[in-house]
């Protein structure tokens, strides 16, 4: 299906981009990886680096950029807390002017295009599990807001393009993802909570732990990307992708350290200020729509990338 097929990756470089970058690749596309490094890095697509498809750049998407493709997957964004927050400003540019700029080359080549977007357009959500139809609980001023409104707003072009040019367009809204190249320094819990169980770190659970997360290996979530980037041309989106296991974020700790074998000790830390209470998607649409499920439970890829992180530290 991508045979010949000239496919541009946003944030390629990133977590979730360098595993749609290999499997395109191995499904015959050619593809251009585009990324400015700032949460990504070289060393997730070095083994991608010789590959006669495979062409990486370095380009921040606030900027224009013109190529010829057929496909976009437009994935660059901090996503983050720590980094969104680095410097939210540039948060907000990356997803607005980057969706204003990536959709531009879309309507300008003709290509279809795909908008990470994230279960964050829901907020701290106050309806559960999270529909598609739902249209969130977010704080417009808040330290969160950067990268929550910046999403949000994307999603409001990504329509408006398909409302006013006719633009081929696809919306994933995407819950937790976690497993192997993710930044161990990013501070996200699955990362935070493995390398922290391997060096027999104390485990830091923010608030009283009680919040939920749903939490999706990324192997399964490339498969619903692919499968809604080649959806027909009548399915828009916004469709909910992830795993709708639901877990405490004490239990996700407690699964760790049991996999890990590790002699950590569970410490409490302040609850990050609009921290969201609960969240689960909803993914009755993606069923019906793409005929896609997660299939790899919560514990199967632990395993998976507390093997990847043992090895990472191992290296250093
Ligand atoms: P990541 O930080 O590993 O990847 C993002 C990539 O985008 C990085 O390589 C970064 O260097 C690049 N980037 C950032 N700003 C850029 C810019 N201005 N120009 C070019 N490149 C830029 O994060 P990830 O987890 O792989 O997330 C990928 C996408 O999926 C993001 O858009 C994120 O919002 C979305 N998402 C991820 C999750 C998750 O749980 N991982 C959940 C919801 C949505
Ligand atoms: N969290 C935690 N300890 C950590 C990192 C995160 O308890 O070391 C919590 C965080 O407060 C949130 C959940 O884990 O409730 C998921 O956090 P993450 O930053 O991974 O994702 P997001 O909040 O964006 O869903």
């Amino acid at each position: 299906m991508h045979q010949n097929n000239r496919v541009l990756v946003t944030g390629g470089a990133g977590f979730i981009g360098s595993h749609i970058c290999e499997v395109l690749l191995e499904t015959g596309a050619e593809v251009l990886c585009v990324d400015n490094f700032f949460t990504g890095a070289r060393s997730n697509v070095s083994h991608l680096r010789d590959h006669p498809n495979f062409e990486l750049m370095r380009h921040d998407v606030t900027f224009p950029l013109f190529v010829e493709v057929d496909q976009i997957y437009n994935m660059a964004c901090p996503a983050s807390p720590i980094h969104y927050q680095f410097d939210p400003v540039q948060t907000t540019k990356t997803s607005v002017h980057g969706a204003i700029n990536m959709l531009g080359l879309a309507k300008r080549t003709g290509a279809r295009i795909l908008q990470a977007s994230t279960s964050e357009v829901y907020g701290d959500p106050d309806v559960h599990p999270q529909q598609e139809d739902y249209w969130g609980n977010v704080n417009p001023i808040g330290p969160r807001s950067c990268y929550d409104e910046g999403k949000r707003c994307a999603e409001t072009l990504f329509f408006d393009y398909f409302r006013q040019h006719q633009t081929d367009i696809k919306v994933a809204r995407i819950f937790n993802t976690y497993g192997p190249r993710m930044n161990p320094q990013d501070g996200r819990v699955v990362s935070n909570f493995i390398v922290q169980a391997l060096k027999g770190e104390d485990i830091t659970l923010y608030g009283d732990g009680e919040q939920t997360r749903s939490f999706c290996y990324v192997d399964d979530l490339v498969r619903g990307l692919i499968g809604l980037m080649d959806s027909p041309e009548g399915i828009t989106g916004p469709v909910n992708l992830g795993n709708p296991g639901e877990f405490t974020i004490r239990e996700l700790a407690e699964q760790v350290i049991e996999l890990t074998g590790s002699k950590s000790q569970l410490t409490h830390r302040p609850l990050p200020q609009d921290d969201p209470k609960k969240r689960r998607p909803d993914i009755t649409k993606a069923k019906e729509q793409l005929g896609w499920e997660p299939t790899i439970p919560l514990r199967d890829g632990l395993v998976k990338a507390i093997e990847y992180f043992d090895n990472l530290l191992k290296a250093h």
